[in-house]
């Protein structure tokens, strides 16, 4: 059998690999020079660094799975860190850290041992989610994070700086907007899960070599091909991209991309008019370069000083994650006030929130980059429709962080629709259909 697979993402490329692992021979088509799509290195100042600061947590089962499949070990090549949220700047400080112990003790006793929030509040979340536990993490219906929030008294410290964040961080979508059901779901697979579920797994390494250049090898070694630079503009109902024809064709692009095929033909012009009412949400990512010699006291600091026009919201010190020392990453995730910024005003207000929130002043920075990604992920909206892998198009299945269904645009997201797509047309092989 032989496969084209449209996106060297991650998605894609864990389709590809998948396939590949079955003896499939998988040709993956990427309109780019390289591969990695949203989660890519890119040149920074003379450095390779990410285009986009990306966190993975010890739930990230398959991404796990794969990366340990093509060779890419996540113990060398990611940071696990006892998930730590730390707001040295807020007042008062807030930490938050989950001590190694089993779960559930190790979130009840990181709940109670938190700096920087009442009683009362810490009493309140572990209601919350006991709450969450009791219904399954299945919500009656499906409403914004900050109104379930509201409805469960989630207020104060451990609302602004452990809720609120975590949905930002999660679905890149502003709590006011952001689905409360898949939230509900990645709070299940991670602070409802086993202790190691709940770590934090920091890049130590650039993207490219987290997965994308280990799974293009892996792919090779068993017969299938990465063809770059090559734009794939139409298939046709033969399954032919450019004269070529194909057993199956798994079409892994973002939504957006999608969307432009799938109206080509009517069986599939209901997906597309769905994926027409996507919105998409933003990630800033501002590289900083200061004195090799500037060190963050952890990794990764959040950024609230208490101000209300606090732009930042997190920064990582990349030294400690095996990039240059004296370069820093600050995220800015989903709309917001940061974007109507011009570069140099975003890159000196993050400078000064940096001084605010480790209370001192810093060196001036040597030079900054400021990477915009406009449609960073689709906009995670309470019941937002999502599309099944199997279209009705004979032979077309679909892979892409947005197909993952009950997940936010995420890593694991597009890992798992690949290899949900992947299996799905080995069980569906044209010998057995
Ligand atoms: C700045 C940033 C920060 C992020 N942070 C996190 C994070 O901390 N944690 C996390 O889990 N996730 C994070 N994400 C989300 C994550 O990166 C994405 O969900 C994931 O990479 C999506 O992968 P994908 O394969 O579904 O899509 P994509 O990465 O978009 O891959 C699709 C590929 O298809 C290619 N393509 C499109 N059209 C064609 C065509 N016609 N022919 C051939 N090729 C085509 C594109 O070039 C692209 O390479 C972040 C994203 C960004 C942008």
């Amino acid at each position: 059998m032989k496969v084209a697979v449209i996106g060297g993402g991650w998605a894609g490329l864990a389709a590809a690999v998948e396939l590949a692992d079955a003896g499939v021979k998988a040709i993956v088509f990427e309109t780019a020079r390289q591969l990695g799509g949203r989660a890519r290195s890119v040149e920074v100042n003379g450095h390779t660094l990410d285009n986009g600061q990306h966190i993975l947590v010890g739930a990230y089962r398959e991404t796990l799975r794969l990366m340990t499949r093509v060779g890419a070990d996540p113990e060398r090549l990611l940071k696990r860190l006892p998930l730590e949220l730390t707001f040295p700047g807020s007042q008062p400080p807030f930490r938050l850290r989950l001590p190694r112990l089993p779960a559930p003790l190790h979130l009840a006793i990181g709940l109670f041992t938190t700096h920087g929030a009442s009683l009362a509040e810490k009493i309140g979340a572990v209601r919350f989610m006991r709450f969450l536990q009791a219904t399954d993490y299945q919500l009656d219906a499906d409403c914004t994070v900050a109104a379930l929030l509201d409805r469960h008294a989630q207020r104060g410290s451990l609302r602004r700086h452990l809720w609120e964040p975590l949905c930002l961080a999660a679905l890149n979508t502003l709590p006011a907007n952001a689905s409360a059901q898949i939230f509900a779901n990645v709070l299940r697979d991670s602070l409802g899960g086993g202790r190691a579920d709940t770590d934090l797994l920091l890049p130590a390494a650039d993207l490219d070599r987290l997965f994308p250049l280990a799974a293009a090898g892996f792919i090779r070694a068993r017969g299938g091909e990465i063809r770059l630079s090559t734009c794939v503009e139409h298939i046709d109902d033969e399954l032919t991209i450019a004269g070529e024809t194909f057993d199956r064709i798994i079409l892994a692009t973002a939504p957006q991309h999608a969307a432009a095929f799938l109206a080509q033909r009517s069986e599939t012009a209901n997906i597309a008019a769905m994926l027409a009412s996507y919105a998409y949400e933003p990630i800033g990512t501002v590289y900083v370069g200061y004195p090799p010699t500037l060190k963050l006291p952890f990794p990764m600091l959040g950024l609230d000083s208490g101000a209300k026009e606090n732009l930042g919201q997190w920064v990582f010190d990349r030294a400690p994650l095996g990039g240059p020392p004296g370069v820093m990453s600050f995220v800015l995730s989903a709309r917001g006030a940061w974007d109507e910024r011009d570069n140099d005003a975003l890159a000196a207000t993050l400078h000064t929130e940096l001084e605010a929130a480790l209370q001192t002043s810093l060196p001036p920075p040597l030079w900054h980059q400021v990477i915009r990604e406009r449609r960073a992920t689709f906009s995670c909206r309470p019941d937002l429709p999502r599309p099944p892998a199997k279209t009705a198009h004979r032979g077309l299945w679909l892979a892409g962080d947005y197909v993952c269904a009950g997940y936010p645009a995420t890593l694991e997201g597009a890992v798992r629709s690949g290899v949900a797509a992947a299996l799905g047309v080995l069980v569906d092989h044209p010998t057995s259909s």
